[in-house]
């Protein structure tokens, strides 16, 4: 009897095994046929020729015909990884360089990390292995500082160029240079050849013009050419052809059925609303297919997440059951592939994206897209030197490119939720970031990567000058500049290893110094992402009262402090009661139940948290604790953003010091009420009003003793 019961579940197991074998065989022939049907799949042997030709590349080519998943592999297959070389795509999102990668890697059969790799800010999926590297932009410009010539790189390509997100232009100079440096070394190379009797290409008097560190250089680089390949869903390559001196361009034809496009004949006085009620209309009176719908962050897209299941709860019963899927560059990596999977039978796919949907990332299914026509985008003062965060009208190219979503597999619908006359009014193309943001972060790259001239780097479209002395005179003033304006060391040094805004590795340094790293890490870490409170409208007085127990008088630091010091009370109870990792990560998604606290963003910010930690300790710097000396703190705070200060005018509203702006108190700020007498602040945005989040009280004394070289020099 116990014989024959074994062998049946021996039996059942294999039949389970063979089974799994089958079904992932049939992922395999469907992946191979998928891959084969892309358009870009027939222009194979031409793309590759015409790399082999050209120094620099421009492929254009419609979203979803195949670039940025097969070109890399056509590029590979071709023998560009030969002598373990690798092959670098660059993303301007984060989200995008992950997904593509694991698509990627599942495509050529590995394990990700392996030869298909990604590597982002605060994540590194790459091995000695590795041969195709996707990877953010910033991350590669960082690269750049360790490896000046990029040397592992046979081949970089830009992806998403047309995006021209301050990385992506900032990447592009430094690249054009890179370039340059590695075709003179290899020039250099062949005269060494030749003085050694090996390669007589180059006169002997070229190579003593050219001295010597030229051949040095080379030893260092062992530099082949550095191929590029720039790759953009716009149709206008012109300006990347100049900027790279006349470089070849190539179309990829793409496929692309009718979308019917669907105005509203009213401005929508709430886009959220509107919003809803069109995934409902469209949910129950269109045919199958799924909707994307395009919101600003992931505020919104959290709370329209919310809404949407609010709803559907209400749907008839037995009717077609929605699923939601949110897609944001925050969101965390396990969850961001869930946007891809097809909906179980019996349910729509509703995906809520951030602009990371319009070009970077193509999802299969989509018949119709609700676009609102807006977008969260940076935004620079040059008069104030301020930069602040506003949801703005998104371009005409930027329309287009959303409602051609709908039309990647058959004929689509795209509702505009505003009236086509003010589709007229939209810019043309998007303005490129590096002409709206402050520049202190590319600044201080470019002096660590040895370029000095800011003002005369070759940038494809030149930021104003005044917002480049701007910059260097924020920069001095944290004390990462010489009076000459050179990197200072080490501070300045220190500032441009950090992989964060100038500001929070200013202020890491400062609490170093103030005994107060261990805090500063956290504070940090959770100003790196949005949304850690959340208020449920169903339940908002819970919520409410749920911050209170949280809530430090002193400000919004230090309750989110205290909010990330909860949180790792709770993970080292249950680590202490000896349980399960699985179990320890579910009794902390309780406690964030509990206390009203999103868990996505506490999540992320435990892993920015462990990720900078590790850079700072790599730097040296010493991390201890200032207990409940909180004092300490917030003055290191002060020392750190203290041009961030704003004082309380007569009326309650506030004076930013720096800018001499007018800005309000944000209501979700937990000093909205209190209004002390003096602030500093790190973030300001922009809706109707000027307004500034997440504040700390402080003395206003503090200023000129904490900053003279500001305060004093003010007066
Ligand atoms: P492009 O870069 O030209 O916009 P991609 O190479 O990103 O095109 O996408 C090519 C195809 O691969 C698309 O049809 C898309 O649906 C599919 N694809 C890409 N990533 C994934 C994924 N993670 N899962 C399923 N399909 C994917
Ligand atoms: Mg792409």
């Amino acid at each position: 009897e116990v014989v024959s019961a074994e062998t049946r579940k021996k039996d059942s197991n294999f039949t389970h095994g063979d089974h799994r074998t089958q079904q992932s065989l049939a992922r395999k022939q469907l992946i191979a046929q998928q891959r084969k049907s892309l358009p870009i799949a027939a222009v194979e042997k031409r793309l590759v020729d015409e790399v082999r030709k050209n120094d620099t590349l421009i492929i254009v080519g419609e979203t979803g015909s195949g670039k940025t998943t097969q070109l890399p592999q056509f590029l590979f297959n071709a023998g560009y990884c030969a002598d373990g070389k690798v092959i670098g795509i660059t993303q301007p999102r984060r989200v995008a360089a992950v997904t593509v990668a694991k698509r990627v890697a599942e495509e050529c059969n590995v394990n990700l990390g392996q030869k298909v790799g990604y590597s982002i800010r605060f994540e590194d999926e790459t091995s000695s292995t590795t041969r195709i590297k996707y990877m953010t932009d910033g991350l590669l410009v960082r690269e750049a500082l360790l490896d000046p010539f990029l040397s592992r790189y046979s081949i970089i390509i830009v992806d998403e160029a047309h995006e021209r997100t301050v990385h992506t232009d900032v990447l592009l100079g430094l690249l054009k240079n890179v370039q340059h440096a590695r075709s003179q070394s290899m020039l250099k190379q062949q005269s060494f050849d030749r003085l050694n009797g090996k390669n007589p290409v180059i006169s002997d008097k070229e190579v003593k013009n050219q001295g010597i560190s030229g051949l040095k250089a080379c030893q260092h680089a062992k530099c082949a050419p550095l191929k590029l390949v720039i790759m953009s869903a716009s149709l206008d390559a012109r300006g990347f052809s100049e900027y790279f001196g006349g470089a070849k361009a190539v179309h990829i034809q793409g496929r692309q059925y009718l979308v019917d496009i669907l105005y509203t004949y009213h401005s929508e006085p709430d886009y959220l609303d509107a919003t809803l009620i069109t995934i409902f209309q469209i949910h129950l009176e269109g045919g199958p297919g799924d909707i994307l719908a395009f919101l600003t962050g992931q505020e919104e897209i959290e709370s329209v997440e919310r809404l949407v299941h609010e709803r559907a709860r209400q749907l008839p019963e037995g009717s077609q059951k929605v699923l939601v899927v949110p897609i944001y560059s925050a969101l965390p990596s396990e969850q961001q592939m869930n946007v891809f999977k097809p909906a179980p039978p019996g349910h729509r796919k509703v995906i809520l994206a951030t602009n990371i949907a319009e070009t970077s990332l193509t999802i299969p299914g989509i018949k119709y897209v609700i676009d609102p026509g807006l977008v969260k985008a940076r935004s620079y003062n040059h008069v104030t030197g301020m930069e602040s965060l506003i949801i703005i009208p998104i371009s005409k190219a930027q329309a287009l490119q959303r409602s051609g979503r709908a039309g990647r597999e058959g004929p689509g619908k795209c509702f505009r939720l505003y009236p086509e006359s003010e589709f007229g009014k939209l810019i043309d193309s998007t303005v490129p970031e590096i002409k709206r943001c402050n520049l202190s972060n590319v600044v201080l790259q470019l002096k660590a990567l040895g370029i000095d001239d800011i003002i005369g780097f070759d940038f494809m479209e030149k930021p104003s000058r005044m917002a480049i002395v701007k910059s260097l005179e924020q920069l001095s003033l944290l004390g990462a500049l010489t009076d000459d304006y050179k990197l200072s060391d080490p501070v300045g040094l220190q500032m441009a290893r950090l992989p964060l805004d100038p500001l929070y590795s200013k202020a890491l340094i400062m609490a170093s110094d103030f005994k107060c790293l261990e805090e500063m890490l956290i504070i940090v870490a959770m100003l790196s992402v949005e949304s850690i409170f959340y208020f449920p409208r169903e339940k908002l007085e819970e919520a409410r009262a749920s911050r209170k127990s949280f809530l430090s008088s002193e400000g919004d630091h230090i309750t989110l402090l205290n909010v990330y010091r909860g949180a790792t009370e709770c993970l080292e109870k249950s680590k202490a009661a000896n349980i399960k990792e699985k179990t320890v990560e579910k009794s902390l998604n309780k406690w964030c139940r509990e206390n009203f606290i999103n868990n996505r963003s506490l999540k992320h910010a435990r892993d920015v948290h462990s990720q900078i930690k590790g850079h700072v300790q790599q730097m040296g710097l010493v991390i201890s604790s200032c207990g409940d000396e909180l004092v300490q703190f917030r003055r290191c705070l002060t020392a750190s953003f203290f041009l961030n200060a704003a004082l309380k005018e007569p009326d309650g509203s506030y004076r930013a010091i720096a800018s001499s702006q007018n800005v309000q108190i944000h209501p979700s700020s937990v000093l909205f009420r209190t209004k002390p007498d003096c602030i500093i602040f790190n973030e300001l945005v922009r809706t109707n009003q000027n307004y500034v989040r997440n504040l700390t009280r402080i003395d206003p004394l503090w200023l000129p003793e904490l900053a003279p070289q500001y305060y004093e020099a003010q007066k």
